[in-house]
């Protein structure tokens, strides 16, 4: 069993998570070429060894994370909410979204 730690929840079986995929910034479609839209809409890095990620978690609190994973070890050395900076720490006392 692998467990992901949720900023909110603790660590759950990552049954509970869905993979949202690898993070990239996403560039503005209105003033980038089409090659650069195309990368990232279509081609991923796909590191072996340490990765930012983004997981829903689905059965749960249901917010995003944003987690550095080893993809070889699964080991994760941090987990926050997703589009927090990584100097600040999720803070579970202010939902991200709030419609639960
Ligand atoms: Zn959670």
């Amino acid at each position: 069993m692998i467990l992901l730690p949720c900023p909110w929840c603790g660590p759950r079986d990552a049954g509970e998570f869905r993979y949202v995929g690898e993070s990239a910034s996403r560039p503005d479609p209105r003033t980038t070429d089409p090659a650069t839209w195309r990368d990232y809409l279509y081609f991923r890095d796909n590191p072996l060894g340490w990765a930012t990620e983004t997981w829903y978690h689905r059965a749960g609190c249901r917010r995003y994370l944003r987690m550095e994973r080893h993809t070889e070890t699964n080991e994760v050395r941090s987990s926050r909410q997703a589009g927090a900076s990584p100097a600040s720490p999720a803070s579970p006392a202010s939902p991200a979204g709030g419609n639960r």
